[in-house]
């Protein structure tokens, strides 16, 4: 679905958070998409601006994550540790836990202004389908205290960490995160990532997958397919760069300067039943 941006569009380009982009700092990728949203890359806009406009803003900004089986133990304690560190730093945050195990969930120290709740969630018995009842999780989750207190909500995978700031620039609307291993494929067989997602409004996203299982139907990618569906029908209002979540199995890549979520090496062997 990318394409190319006709320069004067750009050059207006801006919203609260990033104030005016600088897209010609990274001449060799792609900064906007067909539909004019931003793809925000390191370099094209200014993390202080987008920093005073959130604490102008008195914002919330929820982070979702699930922690379900042996994910807890593998990954929860680093992601959180990670996410004091760089995620939103001088906001205020609340972490949405989502487990089967409550008692297990690790106390890790948090800053000031930042807050974390447990949640009970069953344990489904597939892991497709952990995956996939994250978004009716999540719908219901918005629907009472995280949709009352936070202003903005990301849910992401439990199995990385955060490696740089990662800070307001990446709020707006509606937005979908460039998947690290299909960003550089054709339009035909992109897919966004499920990892992270600005969540706006679910409700179209979780009757396709409905609709899917009322037919016996399974999408290859699971969650992610319906997500992608969803940002087909609901063009994102901004893109994250594969910075915001990369992949290191890929190796370096000269447009990637700045990593700021490493996603983990996959163990599904051990992890998954
Ligand atoms: N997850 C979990 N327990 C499971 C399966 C999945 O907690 O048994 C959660 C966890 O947050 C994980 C996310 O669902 O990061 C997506 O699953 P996974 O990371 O295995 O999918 P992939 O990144 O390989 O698409
Ligand atoms: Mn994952």
């Amino acid at each position: 679905p990318m394409g190319v941006c006709p320069s004067a569009t750009m050059l207006q380009m801006k919203d609260n958070f990033t104030g005016v982009l600088r897209p010609w700092a990274r001449p060799e990728v792609l900064t906007c998409t067909s539909w004019g949203a931003p793809i925000i890359w390191d370099g094209t806009f200014d993390p202080d601006i987008a920093q005073q406009e959130a604490r102008r803003q008195n914002l919330t900004i929820g982070l979702t994550v699930f922690a379900v089986g042996r994910y807890l133990e593998k990954y929860l304690a680093r992601f959180l540790e990670s996410a004091e560190e760089h995620f939103m730093v001088g906001q205020r945050v609340v972490y949405y836990v989502f487990t089967e195990r409550p008692a297990a969930v690790p106390r890790v120290a948090l800053g000031p202004g930042r807050q974390m709740r447990v949640q009970y969630v069953v344990r489904e018995r597939r892991w497709q389908d952990v995956s996939m009842a994250r978004m009716r999780t999540l719908h219901e989750a918005l629907g009472g205290r995280l949709g009352r207190e936070a202003h903005f909500v990301f849910c992401m995978d439990v199995d990385q960490h955060f490696s740089s700031a990662f800070g307001p620039e990446a709020l707006a609307e509606s937005v979908a995160q460039l998947h690290a291993w299909h960003y550089r494929c054709t339009p035909a067989n992109t897919r966004a990532s499920s990892s992270l997602l600005g969540i706006n409004d679910h409700k179209e996203h979780r009757s396709s997958g409905q609709q899917d299982r009322e037919r016996g139907l399974e999408a290859l990618w699971h969650d992610e397919s319906h997500l992608n569906k969803y940002f087909w029908l609901h063009k994102p209002a901004k893109v994250l760069s594969p910075e915001f979540c990369w992949s290191p199995e890929i190796g370096p890549r000269p447009e990637i300067r700045r990593p700021r979520l490493l996603s983990a090496p996959k163990e599904y062997a051990i992890l998954r039943d």
